[in-house]
């Protein structure tokens, strides 16, 4: 019996231990031997250990221990730190995730060693070169040999720039995990939070963090409109977005917050959570009034849980949840929302697969016949 197709998933930040779960699940399931290099772009317990815990993701099999730096630094030393596990390993394939500077180290790396490579999560595109995620996201497409695309948009996009071998639309691998989630409400009340009761944000790009005026701009208007609404604004904090909070001095000391911090009384009525596991977030997400957030992933699940969301940001990777209402962008702040009857849930738009995305980028990696 021949050994089974080693396949490295190269993984380095939250988003991808959240997408790395089903695909593992599913490349196991189809005979492969899936295994995690990961970078250790986030290395802490609440951005990392959380999730190989929760999603039941083994120990990685490499840990390259690099984070922090400039982007030229950590994608520089990831490239010199993953070189020798790759080539000693010679996996079958090496699979890239979305749009982060591991993305990128594993997309250089394999295609100088020559090994096939696969980008998941292809195709998407901001259009602004100066954010380092579409940079990523554009090296990692076109040194791939495989692009699973996770809408029909994407794929499109892909066309344009003369990339059509190789590419197929498989779905969203955020969808596929959102499907068995559900609104546990002993996650709300560990925070005192009850269902329609809150506004939910985060907020924490690079380029974002680095704008203090634009990050005090943008969370004056979200605790303006929680303060519309009557409700609480909760955001689980990513230590980045804590740290711009304290340089851009909108925090005071408070021995009794979870943070040891609050926000000035200004944000009011802005509360600051730790950053939560996945399935509280699905909770907290599923339970906002509203969502409000610079999130890629963030702007997805309130669409398939069907929560009003608001981009922090005047362009999406996402057009198709804009398009159908559920989402507005920055410059569209103060357009209402369009009322549930004018919206288009995902299940109905189906734009983002059946649920069974993994399973398909696994099977096309594995040479098996796709699914009818
Ligand atoms: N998320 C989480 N805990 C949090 C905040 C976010 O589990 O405290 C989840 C969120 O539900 C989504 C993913 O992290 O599944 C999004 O990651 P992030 O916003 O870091 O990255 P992006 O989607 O912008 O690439």
């Amino acid at each position: 019996m021949s050994a089974a197709p080693s396949v490295a998933i190269v993984v380095g930040a939250r988003p991808q231990f959240i997408k790395a779960a089903p695909l593992r699940r599913a490349l196991l399931a189809a005979g492969a031997d899936p295994w995690l290099l990961h970078t250790g772009q986030h290395f802490d317990e609440q951005l990392s250990g959380v999730f190989f815990e929760e999603l039941r993701l083994p120990a990685p099999r490499c840990h390259l221990n690099v984070s922090g730096g400039s982007h030229a630094q950590m994608v520089g030393r990831m490239l010199q730190a993953m070189e020798g596990p790759l080539a000693a390993a010679r996996p079958a394939w090496v699979v890239v995730i979305g749009d982060t500077n591991s993305t990128l180290a594993g997309a250089l790396c394999a295609s100088s060693l020559g090994l096939p490579l696969a980008h998941v999560e292809a195709g998407l595109r901001s259009h602004r070169r100066e954010m380092p995620e579409e940079r990523n996201r554009l090296l990692a497409d076109h040194l791939s040999a495989r692009l699973f695309c996770p809408t029909a948009g994407a794929a499109a996009l892909l066309a344009r720039e003369g990339v059509t071998a190789g590419v197929e639309v498989v779905g969203d691998l955020m969808y596929d995990l959102a499907l068995q989630t559900r609104l546990d409400p002993a996650h709300l009340a560990r925070h005192g939070a009850r269902a329609g009761g809150y506004l939910l944000l985060t907020a924490h790009r690079a380029e974002l963090c680095a704008r203090p005026a634009e990050l005090a701009a943008r969370l004056a208007w979200a605790a303006g409109r929680a303060r519309g609404e009557g409700v609480e604004l909760l955001w689980p904090v990513h230590p980045r977005a804590l740290a711009a909070l304290r340089e851009a001095d909108l925090l005071e000391p408070d021995a009794a917050a979870p943070l040891g911090a609050r926000p000035r009384a200004a944000l009011a009525p802005l509360r600051l959570l730790p950053p939560v596991g996945y399935g509280e977030m699905a909770s907290l997400t599923r339970g906002a009034r509203e969502v409000l957030t610079d999130s890629g992933g963030l702007q997805r699940e309130a669409f398939f849980y069907e929560v009003p969301c608001t981009t922090l940001r005047d362009e999406s990777e996402w057009p198709e949840t804009v398009s159908c209402g559920w989402n507005r962008l920055w410059g569209d702040r103060d357009r209402p929302l369009p009322p549930p009857s004018a919206r288009q849930s995902a299940a109905a738009l189906g734009a983002f697969g059946r649920g069974d995305a993994a399973a398909r980028v696994a099977r096309a990696l594995l040479g098996a016949q796709p699914a009818p």
